[in-house]
């Protein structure tokens, strides 16, 4: 038999992330830098299993590394719930929750904006997706009142709102959506993986019954890891224990982040609790930086003024400069690159997305100055 090829594989060890050292202003990334305490710890933890030294069975009981009281006390008190537990990301998250509590059948009511593995997670059990609308372009908004009469028309199981989402950072009104899940007792679900560990959110104070976050995408860790924290009266649907293995989580088959994810998460933990206390200068800033590139002719999407870093604009122009250069659509990419600049989508020209978190007012500016010229030459 033929063996497979390696030679792709053996570059990995001498290679460079391109972007290694650039300004980063990519939406997936931005919140997911590490630490350098979880780089560190990267590297010591590397190898598999290594968080189950000290297991007895449960692995958010471990007490060596501090699993144990990151999961049963940092954790809850971050989100704001009774119990909290550690997944493979939102989506896994999101997952759970809807496995074990609907029926192939059941409804469940979601935000049009909502990120895409929502609806993969819905799909692969058989729910009834029903999306409330958005105000359509150029704002996107959804307003949770909307949630009510598809709650009276479809009864459903359960009401998720992705708080923000994915495609304009927009923060709909979550405590609104909470007083309406309360009045038809219906258990409401926030997606955060945008929002848990970038900004505060707590999930009491909104009224929700489950909050998910992303470690990967938000909290300064690598991955795939994420979040998840409920209400106590859920614990024992979502977090039921096994028949056969009675320390067992049967949704979570067990245990989830069996090694270094876990790691770097913890390891970040400390300076994430400590960032989201800066999240006003994070307004600030991503709504100056709106500013200037808006200046420049880019067209911001989604609310106005902005209260989230992830941006997404129209750029008609680089679109109009694309369609005469020999690299097509790359050439923004690579006008970026050579500047220092990591972020849009290679290839993307007509909207971009960018975020404004990981990056200071001087590198933004450095950022929009690199605009302003790259539009100055191709015009
Ligand atoms: C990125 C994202 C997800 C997926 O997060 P994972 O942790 O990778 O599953 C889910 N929802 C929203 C709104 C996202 O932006």
């Amino acid at each position: 038999m033929e063996q497979p090829k390696k030679k792709s594989l053996e570059k990995l060890l001498h290679m460079t992330r391109q972007h290694k050292d650039m300004i980063n202003i990519m939406p997936l990334q931005t919140g997911s830098i590490l630490t350098p305490a979880a780089r560190e710890a990267l590297i010591e933890f590397g190898d598999g299993y290594s968080v189950c030294d000290f297991c007895t069975g449960s692995l958010a009981n471990i007490p060596n590394p501090p699993i144990q009281e990151f999961v049963h006390e940092l954790l809850p008190q971050f989100l704001g719930c009774d119990v909290a537990t550690i997944t493979h990301g939102a989506r896994e998250g999101i997952f759970a929750i809807m496995h074990s509590m609907a029926r192939p059948g059941d409804s469940i009511i979601v935000d049009r904006n909502r990120h895409y593995t929502t609806s993969v997670a819905a799909e692969r059990l058989g729910l009834n997706l029903i999306k409330v609308p958005n105000s359509d372009h150029p704002e996107f908004k959804i307003d949770v009142n909307n949630y009510i009469p598809l709650i009276e028309e479809h009864k459903p199981r359960m009401l998720l709102l992705t708080y923000p989402d994915g495609s304009y950072g927009n923060l709909p009104d979550t405590h609104r959506l909470g007083e309406i899940a309360r009045k038809y007792d219906i258990p409401y679900i926030v997606n955060g993986a945008y929002s848990v560990g970038r900004m505060p959110v707590n999930m009491a104070e909104i009224g929700a019954d489950f909050i998910v976050g992303s470690a990967h995408k938000s909290m300064a860790s690598t991955g795939p890891a994420g979040v998840l924290g409920m209400k106590k009266k859920w614990q024992e649907i979502v977090l039921r224990k096994s028949e056969s293995h009675k320390n067992k989580e049967l949704e979570l088959l067990g245990c989830t982040l069996r090694g270094v994810p876990l790691i770097t998460l913890m390891a970040s933990f400390p300076h994430v609790v400590e960032r989201v206390n800066q999240w006003d200068e994070q307004v600030t800033k991503a709504q100056w930086f709106s500013g200037e590139l808006e200046k420049l002719g880019f067209i911001q999407l989604g609310e106005k003024p902005h209260k989230h870093d992830l941006l997404a604009f129209e750029t008609p122009m680089f679109y109009e400069f694309s369609q005469h250069v020999r690299e097509r659509g790359y050439f923004l990419y690579k006008e970026l690159k050579e500047r220092g600049i990591w972020g849009p989508q290679p290839g993307m020209t007509r909207n971009i997305k960018t975020s404004s978190f990981a990056a200071s007012r001087e590198q933004l500016s450095y950022v929009v100055d690199s605009f302003r010229a790259i539009i100055n030459k191709y015009s």
